[in-house]
C-alpha cells in the first residue's frame, strides 16, 4: 500500500518527504524520496535551499520534487512563495520528475503557473511533468477543474467524501475524457501523521465500497506516475 506523502518510514512503500539538509546517502529499498522547500519554510535564504535541491534532484532515489507550493494562510509573502515555487517547477522540468504540491487558498495562482508552464512546454514541443496536489480537501468542482488542467490528487485522512467518490467513479467511467488511463484515480497519504497508510486505504475503501487490495493496486503510483523510475532503480 503505497504512501504517497509521508515524513516517517514504516514497512509500507512510500514517498518520503525530506529536507535536503537531512538527506542520507541511502534509504531502504521500499523508500523513495521527494525533496523540496515547503512554502511555510520559504525565507530570505530560499535560493540557497533551492540550489541544494537542484543539486540532489537527479538522485535515482528522488522520485519527485516537493513538497513545495503556495499557502495564503501561513508562510512568507505570496510573491516570495511564487518565486520559490517557480524555481521548483524549473527543477522538476529539468530532471523530468513529477511534483508534490502543497496548496492552500492559492488555487488561482497555481492554475496560472500551470498555464504558464503549459505554454512554454508547448513552444518547446514537450509535455509538462504531472503535478500532484497533496492532502486535497476541496469540493468536486475544484477537483475536476484541477484534473482537467493536468493535475492529480492525493488524499490524506481528511477529505471531502463526495469529491473522493466522484473522482473515483469518473475515473472508472469510459465516458471520462479528462483523465489519462495511465494515471491512478488518486493517491493516498498519511502526511505528517503517525499512522499506518493502511488505515487511510481502509477508510477510503469503505467510503468507496471497494476491496482494499483493488484500491491498493489502483492507487499505486509505481505502476503509472513513477513507472520510469521504478524500472530505473
Ligand atoms: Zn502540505
Amino acid at each position: 500500500m503505497f504512501n504517497f506523502h509521508t515524513y516517517y518510514i514504516d514497512e509500507e512503500p512510500c514517498l518520503l518527504n525530506v529536507d535536503t539538509a537531512d538527506l542520507q546517502p541511502s534509504y531502504p529499498e521500499h523508500v523513495r524520496l521527494s525533496i523540496g522547500l515547503h512554502p511555510w519554510k520559504v525565507g530570505e535564504d530560499w535560493q540557497e535551499v533551492v540550489a541544494s535541491i537542484r543539486k540532489e534532484a537527479s538522485r535515482r532515489d528522488v522520485w519527485a520534487i516537493g513538497e513545495c507550493g503556495l499557502d495564503k494562510v501561513h508562510g512568507a509573502p505570496l510573491a516570495m512563495q511564487m518565486d520559490a515555487f517557480r524555481a521548483h517547477i524549473a527543477i522538476a522540468e529539468e530532471v523530468q520528475k513529477p511534483m508534490v504540491i502543497h496548496c492552500v487558498r492559492a488555487f488561482d495562482e497555481l492554475l496560472m503557473l500551470r498555464r504558464e508552464l503549459e505554454a512554454s512546454c508547448k513552444q518547446e514541443g514537450r509535455v509538462p511533468q504531472p503535478w500532484v496536489i497533496h492532502g486535497f480537501r476541496g469540493k468536486p468542482e475544484q477537483a475536476k477543474q484541477l484534473m482537467t488542467k493536468g493535475m492529480l490528487l492525493s488524499f490524506g485522512h481528511q477529505y471531502n467524501v463526495e469529491t473522493l467518490r466522484k473522482v473515483f467513479s469518473e475515473y472508472l467511467s469510459p465516458l471520462t475524457s479528462y483523465l489519462s488511463p495511465l494515471t491512478s484515480p488518486f493517491y493516498l497519504e498519511t502526511d505528517d501523521l503517525h499512522l499506518s497508510v493502511r488505515q487511510i486505504y481502509e477508510q477510503v475503501a469503505h467510503h468507496l465500497d471497494v476491496d482494499v487490495d483493488r484500491l491498493s493496486r489502483l492507487c499505486d503510483p509505481r505502476t503509472n506516475l513513477f513507472l520510469r523510475h521504478e524500472k530505473d532503480v
